[in-house]
This record gives structure tokens, C-alpha cells and sequence, in this order.
């Protein structure tokens, strides 16, 4: 699943407030991140999928790579793609990776690339 497809489906709908990026392992920075020719990412941060698509390169636990490590919140923000900046907080889709990835960190399930 891309943030993209994300947000074509029910990323909009059902906004949660309590949910708070605060609180959360930055989680949504996991999912493919598809750019558009207008988004202006350092070039040195992105990468091609196998069908050519130009995404946001990922570290080997699936992390976008423009993830700080330190305070897990985007490195970029001011330069973040028009994806991004569309995410909502506390919607749908939002809870559903954190719930995702609350499930596997306590099932123990290695955290791997998912959808290349
Ligand atoms: S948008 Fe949702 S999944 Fe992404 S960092 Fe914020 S709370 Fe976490
Ligand atoms: S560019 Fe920033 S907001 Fe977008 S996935 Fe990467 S770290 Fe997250």
C-alpha cells in the first residue's frame, strides 16, 4: 500500500483527535511514498522501484530514509511530498498502521519492506 492509495481511500474520513503524531513511532513513513514531478526532495533521499517509479528511498526496516532517527518525525518537513503533507492524523488509515505496527512489535514479527 502507497500513501497515495492511502489517501484515495479512507485516509480523510473518521478523524480520530485523540491521535497524536506525538505518540507515535512515525509509523506512516513506512509505506511507499510515490513522488510527483512538482514535490522537491533531495535527490540523494530517493530511489526507483523496479517499475520506475521514483519514491523515498527506505532504510532496511522499511523507514523513509528522510526519518529522524532521534525524534522519529520528518527530517524534511518543510520540503516533504504533496503525499505527505496530505496524510491526515487520527484518520482511518493512520490508526491502521499504528495499529499494524503495534501488533507486530508485540507478536515479535521483524519489521521488513512490505509492498515494493
Ligand atoms: S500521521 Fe498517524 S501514523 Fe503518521 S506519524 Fe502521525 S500518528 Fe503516526
Ligand atoms: S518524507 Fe517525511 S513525512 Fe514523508 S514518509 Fe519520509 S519522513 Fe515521512
Amino acid at each position: 500500500m502507497t500513501l497515495a492509495a492511502a489517501q484515495a481511500g479512507k485516509c480523510t474520513k473518521g478523524i480520530d483527535p485523540t491521535v497524536s503524531c506525538g505518540n507515535c513511532d512515525a509509523v506512516c513513513c513506512r509505506l511507499t511514498v510515490v513522488l510527483m514531478p512538482e514535490d522537491r526532495v533531495p535527490r540523494h533521499l530517493t530511489t526507483r522501484t523496479g517499475h520506475g517509479l521514483e519514491v523515498m528511498a527506505r532504510d532496511e526496516e522499511g523507514w523513509c530514509v528522510a526519518v529522524d532517527q532521534n525524534r522519529m518525525c520528518c527530517s524534511i518537513y518543510e520540503q516533504r511530498p504533496a503525499v505527505c503533507r496530505k496524510f491526515a492524523m487520527g484518520s482511518e488509515y493512520c490508526r491502521d498502521e499504528r495499529r499494524i505496527y503495534r501488533e507486530q512489535m508485540q507478536r515479535g514479527i521483524p519489521l521488513t519492506l512490505r509492498d515494493e
